[in-house]
């Protein structure tokens, strides 16, 4: 399967271009309020999907402001877009109807093709400080530090995993920025209390608990929609959290200062779970060594008779993830340990769509676990038909269908 959004139809290509436009406007503006002229892009954006409603007999969107409820309503699965669920997962939206912004789902589509943008505004923002560092040393303690910081504020500078480091913090300092108005709610910003990063309770019915930082009542109650994981009545950007730990609220917004989006998603969400995989490898003794390309590959060696490669996502599409993986250059140098949380990677359908989407592909990845890794890693190097290469058949429990 291609990434590229276009060859699959013009519903997909619709979807994947009001993708773009819907991460380009909420990292301007939010998506809240606009006047004419609108931006070049989303003008042409809304031509095509009034082309889009005309050619099949629907009623077109009249504004942009039309344009964008669509994209809180209509999933990608459904009658309007029809993007094929290989490749999009059905229920998605490109709008969260709580959070009002941009879904996962939604940035990783315009990370998706030759026209991507959010996660590869992340990797030249890597690059860069990669190359201001000097070193890999350095560019790992700078990279860790923003892995693990998505937002500072004025007392964070002596909590966090890592003792603050003023060098570290002057090299990265500009890869943070101001709280954006349309996170604030009654001038207050809210981190989730289970992933840190920018979370709001519904805006419609504003609840007293929430607002006080206690649990959502309607949160509690509600269940996460099967198709897509969301709960209902509350948004954090992780998408995943738990409905039941408060959030964090941030009365002086003026002091806190967050990640840029594009890092905040692609790299400090999947933070933790590279995090555990680093640890597990550690503990089983085996060496890992960073890559400073992209967003960050680990060379592994010790887990096998030839060096190959770790990555760690938390990403929502497996499709999108899979050729985010083939896309890689150094997938194409050696196997590739795709670690993904665990509760993801055992969500129906992922693996099966992950593996599906490598299938014609000439790279070798197998998606695994931080608590899986290192059985998948030892697996793999005892295969007696690809001795030089950690990717293998199925283990003798044969449940898992990764590419091979
Ligand atoms: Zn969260």
């Amino acid at each position: 399967m291609t990434p590229d959004p276009k060859s699959h139809g013009d519903g997909t290509a619709l979807f994947a271009e009001l993708a773009r436009v819907v991460a380009a406007l909420a990292a301007q503006d939010g998506l809240r309020s606009f006047s004419l002229p609108y931006p070049r892009e989303a003008q042409r954006a809304l031509d095509r999907a009034v082309l889009h409603c005309l050619d099949r007999g629907r009623t077109p969107p009249r504004s942009l402001p039309e344009l964008l409820s669509w994209c809180r309503e209509h999933p990608a699965g459904g009658p309007l877009f029809r993007v094929p669920a290989a490749l999009v997962s059905p229920g998605a939206t490109l709008i969260d109807p709580v959070g009002h912004m941009p879904t996962r789902t939604c940035l990783e589509v315009a990370s998706s093709g030759p026209e991507g943008r959010v996660e590869q505004e992340a990797v030249r923002l890597l690059a860069e400080l990669a190359a201001a560092c000097g070193s890999v040393d350095a560019y790992e303690r700078c990279r860790r530090f923003l892995a693990n910081r998505p937002a500072i504020g004025q007392r964070d500078r002596f909590a966090g995993r890592e003792p603050w480091s003023t060098a570290v913090w002057n090299r990265v300092r500009h890869l943070y920025e101001a709280v954006p108005e349309a996170l604030l709610h009654r001038r207050t910003l809210a981190l989730c209390g289970t992933c840190g990063l920018p979370a709001l309770a519904a805006r419609e019915k504003p609840r007293a608990s929430a607002a006080r930082g206690g649990p959502d009542p309607s949160a509690v109650r509600g269940a996460p929609d099967p198709s897509t994981g969301h709960r209902p009545g509350r948004w954090c950007e992780s998408e995943d959290c738990p409905p039941d730990v408060p959030f964090r609220l941030v009365r002086d917004p003026g002091h806190t200062l967050l990640l840029r989006r594009s890092l905040r998603v692609f790299l400090a969400l999947p933070g933790p779970t590279e995090h555990a995989a680093l640890a597990a490898l550690d503990r089983a003794g085996a060496g890992h060594e960073l890559i400073p390309a992209g967003l960050g590959m680990y060379r592994v060696t010790g887990a096998g008779p030839r060096v190959c490669f770790l990555r760690a996502d938390d990403r929502r599409e497996p499709a999108l993830l899979a050729a985010r993986v083939a896309a890689s250059p150094e997938a194409l140098d050696g196997p590739v340990l795709v670690v993904t949380p665990g509760p993801r990677a055992e969500r129906d359908g992922y693996r099966a769509a992950f593996t599906a989407a490598l299938r014609d592909t000439p790279v070798r990845a197998v998606l695994t676990t931080p608590e899986d890794l290192v059985r998948r890693a030892r697996t793999l190097r005892v295969t007696p038909d690809a001795p030089d290469c950690p990717d293998a058949p199925n283990p003798p429990s044969g449940t898992e269908t990764d590419h091979a």
